[in-house]
């Protein structure tokens, strides 16, 4: 027998998220910056197209091999949000939380708002994407105040 092993799946990705939804990803580098406590996406060198969540590939300029990591920094405006009193399946202990679009300017981020009371949450308020571990381990990112 030659002893071939079959190479390891990278399954960085299986730890993202409340609940994971892939194991694997073109952009499982995400992981490692966010254990590292940094929230980044990606951005084209050819178009300058930013991308978050991170794309592997720019689908404007299809140019594969211009895709570089930046990280997210400073804090954006919360340009809406939504508060969660169902939430999908999963998530339901975390009840009731908020899922929010926050304006970076240049981009728009996705995600969860964190430790802000919710009665507090006004669209417009400044508020900073932090990398988060769970109780569990899987890491996600939230938004919280500066
Ligand atoms: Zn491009």
């Amino acid at each position: 027998m030659s002893g071939h092993k079959k190479p390891e799946a990278d399954r960085r990705f299986a730890r993202f998220g409340t609940v994971s939804f892939t194991a694997t990803s073109k952009v499982n580098d995400f992981i490692d910056y966010l254990e590292d406590g940094q929230v980044c996406g990606t951005k084209c060198r050819t178009c300058g197209a930013v991308f978050f969540p991170p794309r592997a590939q720019c689908f404007k300029c299809r140019d594969q091999a211009a895709i570089e990591w930046f990280q997210v920094s400073g804090s954006g405006k919360l340009a809406t949000f939504s508060e969660l009193k169902y939430a999908p399946t999963g998530f339901g202990g975390d009840l009731p939380y908020a899922i929010a679009v926050l304006d970076m300017g240049e981009y728009k981020l996705f995600g969860r708002i964190g430790y802000v009371p919710l009665d507090e949450v006004r669209v417009g308020m400044e508020l900073v994407p932090q990398a988060h571990q769970l109780p569990d381990g899987q890491i996600i990112y939230v938004f919280n105040r500066p």
